[in-house]
């Protein structure tokens, strides 16, 4: 994964790519990774930096999705459950189980909660991850020993997925690369190219570090941009209505302490109606989510005062130390790309709960579902681009493809586990001189880690390193903006980069990152 080296490859490719993927997030990279390894020839671009949108700030479960088994969609939890398992079987060094409570104060949630895992369970079949049990208090205060235990009646245990998002695209992204995809991060796609019939024949796309603008030719070009596809369609044409209805989800990050044991907390209730999950991650802890409608798309949605409170004052029902806002390390927001029912294109066709349109102009558009059902949304997605561009058929493999890092046993790599089979490497380069030296006295990241993300995993700025490939930012937001400086030493001797350079960095990613601050919450 070398960003030179890719967009040399590019520019010197003679012949259309079969396809371009425009977006750089869990759906464009799934689709990137399944056409390369069926044998296509791909390029894929990314505005700004792999899993820069959504797919870095979800709430970091691989699950069936207990609220749509609320819902009755049965077809949907089994095809996400299905899903589950074959992430966890394709990236074990990244996808683990984890252990959910649902916490029981009135007489009917033990035998409704109960029943309700008990056919998640059986909808599981072999990719199973666990058997659920219904627990007493005391069994429930053992696991979580910071639930409040006024009332507490007992608990439903079961069990689900959990992974780190932008390290799983990170770790996508290399695999996709090893089969051969061109992958670019800072080069946003400006204009669709067409053919004198009007067929959507390539891209134009601006290359962000040299400020050089590019076309490449494809086959079939396919928009992965998750919530901003309006805006790609709308290249094409320029009367297209919206089909995305975004709404924003904020989490907190709190220290381990809220959650000390391990085992995660699932409300299946809020104040609002909504599903709102406490999970162990990393050495902290995450509780979210929200559901609120938004007009605009942003790739740096800002959390508003009202949302961290509402978290704040439901996970305050269910610990008894309750958390403050003085306690948050970091917040994060995201976009979903919720795809409104309908719309225009007359091929439109729902699969599950991710669409896939074809404009006239032979433009496809994928959007919806969940990180969890990527893999399966690619492969839709692939078939469908096959047929429509008369490419070789190629049955899909990325049922049994590792990703890369892959490793049955990570946990022997200590901190390093993440890294998953590249650990040996890094732990290498982290014992020359000077590279095992913490970037900050509060942050586990260390120079020789972000020497390796800019030499092996395509980091470009301290917002690549500090918010993904690490996930400083969310860890402790403050902390990270005080590393900033360090890392961008760092990453100017790795990029050969100016002093000019360097102080455009630190000024983006100050402003950036005042959006994780507890302290610079916006109001609604
Ligand atoms: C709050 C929240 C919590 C969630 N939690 C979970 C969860 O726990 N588990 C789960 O399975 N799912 C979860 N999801 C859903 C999941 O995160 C999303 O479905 C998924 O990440 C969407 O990925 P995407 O690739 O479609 O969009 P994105 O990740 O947003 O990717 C789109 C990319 O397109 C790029 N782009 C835009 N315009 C251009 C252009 N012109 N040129 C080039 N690139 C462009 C953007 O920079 C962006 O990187 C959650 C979603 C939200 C919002």
């Amino acid at each position: 994964m070398n960003r030179e080296e890719n967009l040399k490859q590019a520019k010197q490719k003679g012949t259309p790519y079969d396809i371009i993927l425009i977006g750089g997030g869990a759906t464009g990279m799934g689709a990137a990774l399944d056409a390369a390894s069926r044998g296509h020839s791909v390029l894929l671009l990314e505005g700004v930096d792999f899993g820069k949108g959504t797919s870095s700030r979800s709430t970091k479960l691989v699950h069936g999705g207990v609220r749509y088994l609320q819902k009755g969609d049965i077809p949907l939890v089994m095809d996400a459950l299905k899903e589950r398992g074959i992430m966890r079987q394709n990236a074990p060094h990244l996808v683990s189980d984890l252990a959910f409570v649902v916490p029981n104060y009135t007489w009917w949630e033990a035998p409704f909660y109960g029943i309700g895992m008990k056919v998640y369970d059986a909808l599981a079949g072999k990719y199973g991850f666990g058997k659920s049990e219904l627990l007493s208090s005391e069994e429930t205060v053992n696991r979580i020993p910071t639930i409040a235990t006024e009332g507490l009646r007992g608990g439903v245990q079961y069990y689900d997925g959990q992974f780190d998002d932008a390290r799983m695209l990170v770790n996508m992204a290399q695999t996709a690369s090893e089969q051969g995809a061109h992958l670019l991060n800072y080069f946003e796609v400006k204009g669709l190219l067409k053919s004198d019939e009007g067929f959507v024949n390539g891209v134009r796309a601006l290359d962000k570090e040299s400020g050089e603008e590019h076309e490449f030719k494809a086959k079939i070009v396919i928009n992965c941009t998750g919530p901003f596809s309006d805006s790609v369609r709308r290249m094409d044409n320029a009367d297209a209505k919206s089909m995305i209805a975004p709404s924003t989800g904020v989490h907190i990050v709190l220290p381990a302490e809220f959650l000390p044991r391990g085992t995660a907390i699932m409300v299946p209730r809020t104040t609002d109606g909504r599903v709102l999950f406490a999970i162990p991650w990393h050495h902290c802890v995450v509780v979210g989510t929200t559901d609120t409608p938004v007009d605009e798309v942003s790739l740096e949605p800002r959390a508003t005062a009202e949302e961290v409170e509402f978290i704040l004052e439901n996970a305050r029902q269910y610990l008894e130390k309750p958390p403050e806002r003085k306690d948050v390390l970091s917040v994060f927001s995201g976009i979903r790309p919720l795809v409104k029912a309908g719309g225009e294109d007359n091929t439109a066709q729902l699969s599950r709960d991710h669409t896939i349109t074809v404009s006239k102009s032979g433009l496809i558009t994928i959007a919806g579902g969940k990180w969890t059902t990527y893999r399966h949304m690619a492969e839709d997605v692939i078939d469908r681009a096959e047929l429509l561009g008369e490419l070789n058929p190629a049955d899909c493999v990325t049922k049994r493809l590792n990703i890369h890092g892959y490793h049955e046993h990570p946990e022997k790599f200590g901190d390093l586990a993440h890294y998953g089979s590249d650990a040996l490497a890094i732990q290498q380069l982290l014992q020359e001189e000077g590279q095992g030296e913490l970037v900050h006295p509060r942050l586990k990241l260390r120079v020789g880690e972000v020497r390796w993300m800019a030499r092996r995993e395509m980091a470009r700025t301290p917002d690549d390193v500090l918010s993904r490939r690490s996930r400083s930012l969310l860890f402790d937001a403050k902390a990270a903006r005080e590393a900033a400086e360090k890392v961008c030493e760092i990453l100017r001797e790795e990029l050969r980069k100016d002093q000019d350079w360097v102080e455009q960095q630190l000024q983006d990613f100050d402003e950036m990152s005042l959006g994780y601050l507890v302290e610079e919450l916006v109001t609604a």
